[in-house]
């Protein structure tokens, strides 16, 4: 027979398991939507895709083709990223917002753009005025490399799916597609561009 003292061992094991078991659940049934299809849409769909596997992270764009911009970005050959690996000097370059942008930087920087990418496959390769290309010369590389990875990690891209509006529920958000049909997140991601008018937030 266990002693008491077994028996609280035991105890503290289940209620541990439990516990694992209930975040387990929890992160199963996470809902994260993304709304825009572009370079910060697709970066933030993966790493939330790659960081959290049991959550279901649905991608929504707009147009027919997402990652339009990259495919035209650096005249077709996309600048990816710039030679400099000192956040403090990165920010010199931002007059208006490098403040704001000194922590970013620290986090997530030039260095970690270029490692992101080789191990998904894609070599970069410095200019002389240190701008930073794919070594194909070519955006499209970029943009394959965006899908597949946002493939891989299981993400739903939506294409030809505008969002109308978003309001907060109690808990999480919904969203409306202009074709009508409703979404439901517990988590939210705006990366629809520079357009303040790209979607209607009336009760955020
Ligand atoms: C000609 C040109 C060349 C450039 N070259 C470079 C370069 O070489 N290197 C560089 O770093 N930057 C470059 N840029 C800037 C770069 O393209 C942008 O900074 C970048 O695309 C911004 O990415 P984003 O994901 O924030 O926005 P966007 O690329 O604008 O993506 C936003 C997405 O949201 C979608 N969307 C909008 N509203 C909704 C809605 N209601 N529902 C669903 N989807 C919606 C849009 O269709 C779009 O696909 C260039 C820009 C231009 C115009």
């Amino acid at each position: 027979m266990d002693s008491p003292i077994h028996l609280r061992g035991k105890f503290k094991e289940s209620k541990r398991i439990l516990a694992i078991l209930q975040e387990f659940l929890r992160l199963s049934l996470l809902q994260v939507v993304v709304i825009g299809g572009g370079a910060a849409g697709f970066f933030g769909a993966i790493v939330c895709a790659e960081t959290h596997p049991q959550a279901q992270v649905t991608l929504l764009e707009a147009s027919h083709q997402p990652l339009s911009k990259v495919r035209i970005s650096g005249g077709g050959r996309c600048n990816v990223t710039h030679a400099c690996f000192d956040p403090v000097a990165l920010v010199q370059h931002y007059p208006r917002g490098g403040r704001a942008l000194r922590g970013a930087f620290s986090r997530f920087q030039p260095r970690d753009t270029v490692a992101w990418f080789a191990q998904r496959g894609v070599v970069l390769k410095t200019e002389a005025d240190g701008r930073m290309f794919p070594v194909t010369d070519d955006s499209q590389t970029i943009v394959d490399c965006l899908i597949q990875a946002a493939h891989r990690a299981g993400v739903k891209v939506w294409t030809a799916s505008p969002v109308d509006t978003v309001t907060r529920l109690e808990s999480g958000f919904e969203v409306y597609l202009k074709s009508g049909t409703p979404l439901q997140a517990d988590r939210l991601l705006l990366a629809t561009g520079s357009n303040p008018r790209a979607i209607r937030l009336p009760k955020l």
